[in-house]
């Protein structure tokens, strides 16, 4: 943690990287640090601002085509910020992030932009329509983690390369929307920087990937129970079918 032992939540950029509400991963962060008593912060980067280094979780949101192009302009023209996005103890990029974090990404007229390289990941453009509506993933890339609940509207896609990880196995909806119909895959893990198509946002409808990114910032955290939180997830798995996911991987567990 920072050196005054507050837990920092770096929101970057959150005038152009905060589409369906993902600033509320800032807050999610927020409440689970509460909940254990933690003290936390978070810190706003607004675009022109270099991002500090004292950072612990830093989070990239989703955003528009054109928002997204101006994000990675800024993000290339901080002399620092890929070092400290590498260097983070946390970080999460949420759809136009995660494409911002990847070796590089399709623009809406379909150019080719190198992003920072932090994930190896190359994203290019759906075929088909844009993917939009509810996403239920299976985690693979985080150890012990219950079913992935979220929200998707995007028209890139992503292929992982050798040096990352998914997050998860797609249960319904698109994701990374590469081998559609194999096996569709969310997302990915490198180090310490989750990449995930799910907004929702995805930190609110999934406490324990909060918990996660706490935990690579602070070490271990008590397990807490919020009962408001665990009826959004019941009722968003049912939506979906993902009851049944979820009780048969709580049995496997
Ligand atoms: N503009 C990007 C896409 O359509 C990202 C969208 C988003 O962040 N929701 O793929």
């Amino acid at each position: 943690m920072s050196g005054d032992s507050e837990l920092t939540v770096v929101l970057v950029y959150p005038e152009l990287l905060g589409t369906y509400g993902d600033r509320g991963n800032a807050l999610a962060l927020v409440r689970r640090a509460q909940l254990r008593g933690l003290p936390v912060r978070i810190t706003k980067v607004p675009l022109g601002r270099r991002l500090p280094a004292f950072g612990d979780v830093y989070l990239l949101g989703g955003g528009e085509d054109a928002a997204e192009l101006l994000a990675l302009r800024a993000l290339v023209a901080d002399p620092s910020a890929r070092r400290v996005l590498a260097e983070a103890p946390a970080c999460l990029a949420v759809c136009a992030g995660l494409q911002i974090l990847a070796r590089e990404f399709a623009a809406a007229d379909g150019h080719r932009e190198h992003g920072l390289g932090l994930l190896d990941v190359i994203c290019a453009r759906l075929p088909g329509p844009r993917a939009v509506g509810e996403v239920l993933v299976e985690p693979l890339g985080i150890p012990s983690l219950p079913m992935l609940t979220g929200y998707e509207n995007h028209q890139g896609d992503a292929q992982i390369l050798v040096g990352a990880e998914p997050l998860g196995r797609v249960m319904h909806g698109v994701g990374n929307g590469v081998g559609i119909g194999v096996g569709r895959l969310d997302g990915a893990v490198q180090g310490h920087i989750v990449g995930t198509y799910l907004h929702g946002p995805v930190l609110v409808r999934n406490p324990a990937l909060a918990d996660r990114l706490i935990e690579w910032s602070v070490g271990p955290v008590a397990p807490v129970h919020d009962e408001a939180v665990e009826q959004l997830r019941a009722e968003r798995l049912a939506a979906v079918g993902g009851k049944r996911f979820a009780l048969r991987r709580m049995t496997r567990a």
